[in-house]
């Protein structure tokens, strides 16, 4: 260590506990750590206190996987959605920004991520089998309802592309409507940069997609 050592102990261990976060570097993470040091008391023990509530109280969904403060879920338990129809996402993300376009009212299944061959990404490291039992068994499902159409609401780039078309063939012995997104999203993009005008026209203008092809 070059840079450290001039801070008390417990300094440096804030110090090289938040440079592990993502984005943060050594000098933002002395920059927040002095920040903490001359924030009152109060403020930063709420701090701490959101960090071990998030860890505690936090878990993904038993159904969706989206992070849910209950089991299951607000959106898997609440009879007012239409649970036959399942929203694809990469990221609990991605679900927060469709649900303000106001446009959906299905649930949603979480995938925590994508394929990606490059960075070592397998089926089995995502949510896929979870949502095939969802589609095979309704008991399964949010509310035990039977799906009737999975909607991909994958990025438009060529990892959310090759993830959609793995698990359109996952899903293919079943009966199962499946559709896309509206291409109006820029190619390229990552779905959580849309704006929620797109998201919802994404949404209503969905495109089924033929089995087989
Ligand atoms: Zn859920």
């Amino acid at each position: 260590m070059t840079t450290g050592g001039a801070y008390p102990k417990p300094v440096e261990q804030l110090i090289e506990q938040l440079s592990r976060l993502p984005g943060v570097g050594r000098r933002s993470a002395e920059r927040i750590a002095i920040h903490v040091l001359k924030q009152n008391t109060d403020d930063a023990m709420q701090l701490a206190r959101a960090i071990e509530q998030v860890k505690t109280t936090v878990n993904p969904c038993s159904i969706c996987h989206a992070l849910a403060h209950a089991q299951p879920c607000q959106i898997c338990s609440d009879p007012r959605r239409n649970a036959s129809t399942i929203l694809v996402v990469e990221q609990t993300r991605d679900q927060i920004n469709f649900e303000t376009t106001g446009a959906y009212d299905g649930v949603y299944h979480v995938l925590n991520g994508r394929l990606d061959a490059l960075a070592g990404v397998e089926p089995d490291q995502l949510t896929i089998s979870d949502l095939v039992a969802r589609v095979r068994k309704p008991a399964r499902n949010s509310r035990q309802v039977p799906v009737a159409e999975v909607i991909l609401g994958l990025s438009p780039d060529m990892e959310g592309d090759s993830t959609a078309l793995y698990i359109v063939e996952q899903l293919q012995p079943f009966d199962v409507r499946i559709s896309r997104l509206a291409r109006g999203l820029p190619s390229g993009t990552q779905l959580e940069f849309a704006s929620t005008a797109v998201l919802s026209d994404a949404i209503r203008g969905r495109q089924r997609i033929e089995h087989g092809s």
